[in-house]
């Protein structure tokens, strides 16, 4: 059975449990990190560590444990899962309080570690590509919760995620309050145009993904044009090719949105050099 580890112990699956007053359950009070192991190695650790503690931050929220106690409980409870390839699910909540928003009255922040199996988008999709629909949620607005917190409020992304789901798509587009392109419900998005690969900057008010920054990077190392720059609909609707990145999806083919073809309608040639690219680097 999976081991998880709640602040410093592990539990078996089962038998790990946290507080029903605590507000990461009654608010959404807290913050997380999906991180990915490939081949017993922890896939850009510490990103994802420093992202948790801008997001804790930003939320004023103090994790009990210092950076380096954090990442060695990472490696840790991935070593007690003894797991080649898997998924970790890093938690912070603000801890149990009394009923009432006020985390003052919070006194002990949990730290989660889970390590389980990670269930992608089938395969076929990688090998076909995805259909998404743009929804009519629109992405936090950066003045309201920032989306650059990765926070365990996902209210508004899970409405977009059923919408989608419920026009047959595995994922839905997300525009800004200006209707600019902002992101997907779990996963940032680029586009290819002549050639030039086109990807909304952090202002459009996004998650500031690693695996975002692990392709751009890539994709430089390449020689190809990285633009991070605006873009609306049209240019979804008109580009050469789409895909999607994030821990869990990896790379992945966008073929059609809000029921249009993109470019040929399969996953072009810069879309697959970059999704073997990344095969590669994460199995290194
Ligand atoms: N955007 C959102 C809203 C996300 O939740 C995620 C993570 N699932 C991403 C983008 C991709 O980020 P990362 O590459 O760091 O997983």
């Amino acid at each position: 059975m999976s081991k998880v580890w709640i602040n410093g112990k592990l539990f078996d699956k089962d038998d790990a449990k946290i507080s029903v007053f605590d507000h990461g359950l009654l608010y959404g009070d807290g913050i997380f990190e999906g991180i990915r192991i490939y081949g017993g190695k922890v896939f850009r650790l510490r990103e994802h560590i420093d992202r948790l503690y801008e997001s804790a931050r930003h939320i004023l929220l103090e994790p009990p444990l210092g950076r380096e106690q954090m990442t060695q409980a990472v490696l840790d409870t991935v070593k007690a899962n003894a797991k080649q390839d898997g998924y970790i699910r890093l938690i912070v909540t603000r801890g149990a309080g009394s009923l009432g928003l006020d985390p003052g009255r919070c006194s002990d922040p949990q730290v989660i570690i889970i390590v389980d199996d990670i269930s992608l988008y089938p395969a076929k999709y990688y090998e076909d590509g995805l259909e998404v629909i743009t929804s009519s949620f629109i992405r936090n607005h950066p003045n309201a919760l920032s989306p650059r917190v990765k926070s365990l409020n996902y209210l508004n992304n899970i409405m977009a995620k059923v919408e989608g789901v419920r026009a047959g798509c595995h994922e839905a587009l997300m525009l800004n309050t200006k209707g600019e392109v902002a992101e997907c419900t779990g996963d940032n998005i680029f586009l290819v145009k002549h050639g030039i690969l086109r990807t909304p900057p952090i202002s459009a008010g996004i998650l500031e993904g690693i695996t975002r920054d692990a392709v751009i990077a890539l994709a430089r190392g390449d020689e190809m044009v990285v633009e991070e720059i605006t873009l609306t609909r049209h240019d979804v609707y008109a580009a050469d090719e789409c895909f999607l990145t994030g821990t869990a999806a990896e790379v992945i083919p966008v073929v059609k949105c809000d029921g249009r073809p993109i470019g040929s309608g399969k996953p072009g040639p810069l879309t697959r050099q970059l999704r073997e690219r990344f095969q590669q680097i994460v199995r290194q």
